[in-house]
C-alpha cells in the first residue's frame, strides 16, 4: 500500500482527507510544517497533500524546504487550501507543488488527483530505477556509478575520510566465453556480481558493473588495510563457489581485484583514483590472476599471492 502523508494543522480536515483516502492509502498525519517535515524525510512517502495556511511554519515554506531535501524531493505535494486567489495557485506551482486542490473538498476530485498523482510517481520511480539498475546483474550500472561517485568522492573530500575505489575482472572470461557460450558467460557475470554486492552491503559501500566482465565498487571509511583485507574475502568467496571454469585456463572462474585506499584530496580527483586501481587490477592479472593488489595512495602496495 502505497503511503501518503497529510500535513495539516486542522485535526477535522485531516481526518475529512483520511476518509476519503484510507481504503486504499496508508495514511499519516501530522499538525505542524515541522512534524510534516520531520516525518517526510524518513516515512517513505509516495504523496505529501500539505495544508497552506498552518500557524507557525505555513504550507508555502514546508514545500520550499521538502524541494532541498535530496530524499524527499521527488516526491509530488498537492497544496491544499482554501485560497482561491490565482496568486497563490500560481505560488505553489511556481514552488514545485504537483496540483492544487481548493477546500471545500469533493471526495471524488481529491480521490482521482490523488490516484493519478499516485500512478506517476510509481511510473517515474520505476524508470528511474530501470535506468541506473544494470539489467543483466540488478546492481548499480555505469552511468550510476558516474553519476553517483562524483557525489560520494566530493563528500569525501568535504569530510576527510578514507576512500577506496577496486576494479573487478573476472579472469580469462573470454576462454569461458568460447568454451561454454555468452548465455553461460551471463549467467557467470551475474553470480559473481552476487557474489561481491553481497560482501559489499554496507549503506556506505558502493558496487556497479563497469562493463562486460568488470565491476566497480567504492568503500568509505576503511584503512587500507582493512579494504584490502575485505576485498581478500571477496575473490576468495568467488574462487569458493567453485564455477567450473574452462578447463584450457583453470579449474575454476575467479577473479582479480585492483584498489587503492586514500584520503580524498580537493586538487585530486576520483578518475585518478579509479586510473590508480585500474593500474592495481593490471599488476593482479600480471603477477598471475586471482589475487588482490592494493595501493595505499601513496608509494606503498599490499600484494596478495595466492597458491594454486
Ligand atoms: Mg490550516
Amino acid at each position: 500500500m502505497e503511503k501518503i502523508l497529510i500535513v495539516d494543522d486542522s485535526r477535522v480536515q485531516a481526518a475529512q482527507l483520511r476518509s476519503i483516502l484510507v481504503d486504499e492509502y496508508d495514511i499519516t498525519i501530522a499538525s505542524t510544517a515541522e512534524d510534516g517535515l520531520h516525518l517526510a524525510n524518513v516515512g517513505n512517502f509516495s504523496l505529501i497533500l500539505l495544508d497552506v495556511v498552518m500557524p507557525g511554519m505555513d504550507g508555502f515554506t514546508l514545500l520550499k524546504l521538502l524541494q532541498e531535501e535530496i530524499i524527499v524531493q521527488s516526491v509530488p505535494v498537492i497544496l491544499i487550501t482554501s485560497l482561491t486567489d490565482e496568486e497563490s495557485e500560481q505560488r505553489g506551482l511556481m514552488l514545485g507543488a504537483v496540483d492544487y486542490i481548493t477546500k471545500p473538498f469533493r471526495p471524488g476530485i481529491v480521490k482521482a488527483r490523488v490516484d493519478t498523482h499516485i500512478k506517476l510517481y510509481k511510473y517515474r520511480k520505476q524508470v528511474e530505477y530501470q535506468s541506473r539498475t544494470d539489467q543483466l546483474t540488478g546492481i548499480a550500472n555505469r552511468w550510476q556509478h558516474d553519476r553517483y561517485s562524483l557525489i560520494k568522492w566530493k563528500e569525501a573530500v568535504r569530510l576527510q575520510v578514507p576512500f577506496s575505489v577496486c576494479m573487478f575482472d573476472i579472469d580469462h572470461f573470454k576462454a569461458f566465453n568460447d568454451t561454454f557460450g555468452h548465455p553461460a558467460g551471463d549467467r557467470v557475470i551475474a553470480t559473481v556480481a552476487k557474489i561481491i554486492s553481497s560482501h559489499l552491503q554496507r549503506t556506505t559501500d558502493f558496487v556497479a558493473r563497469y562493463g562486460g566482465e568488470e565491476f566497480v565498487a567504492f568503500l568509505v571509511g576503511d584503512s587500507p588495510e582493512k579494504a584490502f583485507a575485505h576485498l581478500k574475502k571477496i575473490r576468495q568467496a568467488v574462487e569458493d563457489r567453485h564455477i567450473p571454469h574452462a578447463p584450457s585456463v583453470s579449474e575454476w572462474v575467479t577473479i582479480s581485484i585492483g584498489g587503492v585506499t586514500m584520503i580524498p584530496q580537493a586538487e585530486g580527483s576520483y578518475q585518478a583514483a579509479l586510473k590508480t586501481a585500474d593500474a592495481m587490477l593490471y599488476n593482479a592479472k600480471e603477477e598471475g590472476r586471482n589475487r588482490v593488489v592494493w595501493s595505499d595512495g601513496k608509494a606503498g602496495q599490499m600484494h596478495e599471492t595466492t597458491v594454486h
